[in-house]
């Protein structure tokens, strides 16, 4: 596992960089260790160096590891979300990072209020308007988080994106700042359940450019555990 660490340790390097520039608090930024294709041995010692919050893209990955991945860790559900498979992961999850309807909105609503709880989720955004991606445009984003603030089970807590995949993550840069904007935006609007606090972007490839357009949640796969391997 020293990989892992040595990887981990270059990661948080980075961001106390960048956060030192920026008069930011590095503790305010936070890590997801995006765990999809690893095992859970792997990934168990993993949580041993300090990592507190994982993030995984499929309900069904999420269902199988979940009973082996020791307790106490924050799971965070960063991929597409299909309204039935809700009801897998309400009582699992931390945070669901994918919300980008109406329906899919008030389904965690329901399925949060049947366990008495009340589900933190971010809004995701598709800047880029790739038609490969999943998420809202701007102007489904204003009209949807006036509906979100009337359900009383979920708790907007910021935006999510992904940006396109690009060799130079400068390319990319313009997405950032985009979201930062639309961040601030919001935050200065006063809606029910709304409350900006997150803005979670940047992955192995763009987190450093993601983190100084102001990301505060960074997921990161392959920069702390390898190359992932999808053949299993
Ligand atoms: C896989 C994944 C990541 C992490 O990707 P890496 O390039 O391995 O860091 C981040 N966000 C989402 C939504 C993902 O599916």
């Amino acid at each position: 596992m020293d990989y892992i660490k040595e990887n981990l340790k270059e990661i948080k390097d980075n961001i106390r960089t960048v956060c030192e520039k920026q008069g930011r608090d590095p503790e305010s930024v936070t890590l997801i260790a995006v765990t999809k294709t690893i095992d859970e041995a792997v990934v168990n010692e993993s949580l041993k160096l300090g990592i507190r919050d994982i993030g995984e893209n499929k309900v069904q990955e999420i269902e199988r590891k979940y009973p082996a991945i020791s307790k106490g860790v924050k799971w965070h559900l960063i991929g597409h979300l299909q309204r039935n498979k809700v009801k897998y992961v309400i009582d699992k999850v931390a945070m669901i990072h994918s919300v980008d309807s109406l329906r899919l909105a008030q389904e965690i609503d329901k399925r949060a209020e049947g366990i008495g709880l009340v589900m933190d989720v971010l809004l995701q955004l598709n800047i880029a308007r790739e038609e490969s991606k999943f998420g809202l445009d701007m102007e489904e984003l204003y009209r949807l988080i006036e509906d979100l603030s009337r359900l009383g089970h979920i708790r907007v807590r910021g935006l999510m994106t992904m940006a396109p995949f690009v060799e130079n993550p400068e390319e990319v840069r313009w997405v950032f700042r985009k979201m930062k904007d639309i961040f601030e935006d919001l935050k200065l609007r006063d809606f029910e359940n709304i409350d900006m606090e997150y803005l979670s972007m940047g992955m192995t490839n763009d987190y450093l450019v993601a983190l100084e357009e102001g990301a505060n949640m960074l997921r990161i796969g392959t920069g702390i555990y390898g190359p992932r391997d999808y053949s299993k």
